[in-house]
């Protein structure tokens, strides 16, 4: 495929073929399984899904490469739009569906909200991500990249770091790491809905203020009883409370509002 990689697309495709092998064989796609693809390229991975008999539909915002790959498989669906825009429900239209992709960085974390707030999520997710971002979603409570994005992946879903990806397997070469990464939804998220909001505010304000202790970050948020009922140390710093810590605080301060 005769194309130059566009920068603002994040355009930087996948040409190792042990790492294609490794993501294809992660996702493991069954014949006839709905499978979505956002940015399919130059079809790294694309061939290789239609080669395993996946029902396969790609999300590419490049109108010439959707283009020339409508060209080359005229019964591929292809969808060339915005995957931030795409209801992704329509696309699966009820049935059980699989997400995939290689993902601009820029777009990663917004899609993966998008994706796990849909009504009708996937059974999983299998994305290659810059590395720094995997580590933050995976990160476990006591070290620098656990904050607000672990939280609320893990709230949402199950993930499981799967490998790295040196910058050498693309073409042009990204200037950082990559990594693949499994999401799996969860049926309900861990933090009830109703004790939703209370939690977004509190793991924000907390990990806004991250040097500081929860008493000070969360003054005029949770009241100083708050901590002797919940078992959590007033002076502990965020990144060492787990999802559970914050999500008995949040339904603390609900209950006492409510
Ligand atoms: N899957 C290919 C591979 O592994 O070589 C291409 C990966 S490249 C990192 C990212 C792809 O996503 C490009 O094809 C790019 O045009 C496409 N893309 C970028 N932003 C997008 C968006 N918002 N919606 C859909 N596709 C997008």
């Amino acid at each position: 495929m005769n194309h130059r990689a566009r920068k603002r697309f994040g355009q930087n495709f996948l040409v190792d073929s042990t790492v294609i092998d490794r993501i294809v064989a992660s996702i493991a796609p069954q014949p006839g399984e709905r499978i979505v693809e956002i940015g399919p390229g130059r079809q790294a991975i694309t061939g290789p899904l239609i080669a395993a008999g996946a029902d396969l539909a790609v999300v590419e915002i490049d109108r010439d490469l959707a283009a020339s790959l409508q060209q080359r498989r005229p019964h591929l669906e292809v969808v060339c739009e915005d995957a931030l825009k795409v209801d992704f429900s329509a696309l699966s239209s009820g049935r059980r569906w699989r997400l995939v992709g290689n993902l601009p960085y820029n777009i990663s974390t917004p899609l993966l909200f998008h994706v796990l707030q849909q009504n009708e999520p996937p059974v999983d997710m299998h994305f290659m991500l810059q590395k720094e971002v995997v580590d933050r979603m995976t990160a476990a409570p006591g070290g620098g990249d656990y904050g607000r994005l672990s939280l609320a992946c893990q709230n949402l879903a199950e993930v499981t770091p799967l490998f790295q990806v040196g910058p050498e397997a693309f073409d042009p070469r990204p200037r950082v790491d990559s990594a693949v990464v499994r999401l799996q939804p969860r049926p309900s998220p861990r933090v009830p809905t109703v004790h939703q909001a209370a939690f977004d505010q509190l793991v924000l304000r907390a990990f806004s203020m991250r040097r500081k202790t929860l008493r000070n970050s969360l003054k005029g948020h949770v009241d100083p009883a708050a901590f002797e009922a919940t078992g959590i140390d007033p002076v502990a710093r965020p990144e060492t409370l787990s999802l559970d810590a914050f999500a008995a605080l949040a339904a603390y301060v609900v209950e006492q509002t409510s």
